[in-house]
This record gives structure tokens, C-alpha cells and sequence, in this order.
């Protein structure tokens, strides 16, 4: 799977990438990436950033070369197998399913907004989607672009060095991680709960089943509000709750 990152810090994105998992993934040619800049595709030295017609405060990343830097993309990149995502905080916000539907795609390309964003016929005419990582305005589109590729790249087979890890993770099954442990079994924070030492798989299941039913409760009703429990699970999660008071 291809990335193309359009942003005005390309150093941002490839010393992100460069690390841990992601490094390993383009070493096995799981994953490629490439960073454009705006700025190669400007006509002389003029500033990046222009002004808003209207008026208004800020400026907008300048037009032109941001077209100039996505036609190149295409003459590169066949745009019917591309998905062209604008990270925005006015996009679709952000979610594991977006991110496992995004992994079958052949070509991704981020446009990473600086200053107040872009001009809407930029987005008119290139998007498919605008993604919002949060309800929280920041400086650029660059860290928000890093975490749907994250996001993306943990559900592409090989990339993680177990995919079995996905199925047990938060929003997998629609509720959120039970609590981990490692050793010591004994520590001065506490002890490991005796069911996860009881090497009885069954016994393990169920402890886990229940935490996360009671975590995803207390923490998450709206993602519990969508799931239709069964008898069982309903009785691990009045469980849960008699054993918290
Ligand atoms: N004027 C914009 C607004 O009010 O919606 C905010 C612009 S922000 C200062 C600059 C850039 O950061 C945006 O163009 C976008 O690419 C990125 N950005 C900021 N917050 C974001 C968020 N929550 N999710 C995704 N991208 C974000």
C-alpha cells in the first residue's frame, strides 16, 4: 500500500516514519510512502500562504502550487484506485472502522492543512474525504495524517508481527481492552488478578469478556449502547459491577 503525504514539513512525516513499525513494514515493502511540497511547486520565490477573500484573520495555504503538487500526484499515481483524504477538524471524525475500510485501499494521499486550511475548490476537486482526528483545532494537518496512517497501517497483513493482536484490541469487538499485566506476579502495587494465573483458558476468557464489558460501561456507554449482549454477557457485567462495590 502507496502513501503520499502534500505537506509543507516532509521532515515531520518521514522522521516519523522512519521508527519502529512502520520502518520494518517499508523494509518488507509492506508499506512505501513519499512526501510533496507545495513549495517545490511554486512559480518564483512568493510566500506559500495567501489571503482570504472575504477578509478575515490568517491566511490559506496558496492555491496553485497545491494544485500543481496533487496533478503531478496523478500523473504518477492512478487516481480510480486513490483515495485522496483532507485531514480537516470539520471532517467525519476519525474511528477503527474508517481505518480498517482505508486498509484496502491501494493508494492513500493526505493533504496536510497549515494556517487556517485550504481553498474549498481544492477540496471540491480533489477529495474523496475530509477526516477529523478530534474536537481540538491544532497547528497542522502533519500529526493528524500520522495518526490515521498508524491507524491504517497496524490492519495490513504482515504489519504487525502478530495479526491475532488486532482481534483482542480495543474497538475490535466493539468495547474496549481488559486490563494487562506482566511480571512480577507480586509487586508493592499489588498482585496479578488470580484468575489470569489460574492457567484455566476458559476462566481467563471470562475475566476478560467481563472487563470489558465493565470498562467499555463505565468509560464508553455510547459504544456499549451499540451492541446487542447476550444473556451471558449481561450477567458478566452485573458482575463486574457487584464485585466494584
Ligand atoms: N481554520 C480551520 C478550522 O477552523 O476548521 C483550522 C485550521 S488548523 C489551524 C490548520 C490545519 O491543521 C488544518 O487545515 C488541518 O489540516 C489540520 N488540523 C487541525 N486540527 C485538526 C483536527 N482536529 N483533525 C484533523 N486535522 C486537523
Amino acid at each position: 500500500m502507496n502513501f503520499t503525504f502534500i505537506t509543507l514539513f516532509p521532515e515531520i512525516i518521514k522522521s516519523a516514519l522512519n521508527e519502529s513499525i512502520t520502518k520494518r513494514a517499508i523494509e518488507k515493502s509492506l508499506i512505501s510512502f513519499q512526501t510533496i511540497d507545495p513549495k517545490d511547486y511554486l512559480e518564483s520565490k512568493e510566500r506559500i500562504d495567501d489571503k482570504v477573500y472575504g477578509g478575515g484573520p490568517g491566511m490559506l495555504l496558496k492555491s496553485e502550487p497545491l494544485m500543481k503538487a496533487l496533478d503531478d500526484t496523478f500523473s504518477k499515481i492512478d487516481r480510480s484506485e486513490s483515495k485522496t483524504i483532507y485531514l480537516s477538524p470539520k471532517g467525519n471524525p476519525f474511528s477503527q472502522e474508517t481505518s480498517e475500510a482505508l486498509a484496502l485501499e491501494k493508494n492513500i494521499i493526505f493533504i496536510c492543512g497549515r494556517y487556517e486550511g485550504i481553498d474549498q475548490r481544492i477540496i471540491d476537486h480533489y477529495v474523496d474525504d475530509e477526516i477529523s482526528i478530534g474536537d481540538y483545532v491544532l497547528s497542522g494537518g502533519e500529526l493528524p495524517a500520522l495518526v490515521v496512517f498508524d491507524a491504517i497501517s497496524r490492519n495490513i497483513k504482515g504489519v504487525l508481527g502478530d495479526d491475532a493482536s488486532l482481534d483482542q484490541e480495543s474497538f475490535s469487538a466493539g468495547l474496549l481492552e481488559y486490563p494487562q499485566y506482566t511480571r512480577p506476579e507480586k509487586m508493592k502495587l499489588g498482585e496479578v488478578p488470580k484468575e489470569l494465573l489460574s492457567g484455566n483458558h476458559a476462566a481467563i476468557d471470562k475475566w476478560r469478556k467481563k472487563q470489558m464489558l465493565g470498562i467499555t460501561a463505565l468509560r464508553r456507554k455510547d459504544l456499549l449502547e451499540k451492541i446487542k449482549l447476550s444473556s451471558e454477557e449481561k450477567t458478566l457485567l452485573e458482575e463486574f459491577f457487584d464485585e466494584l462495590e
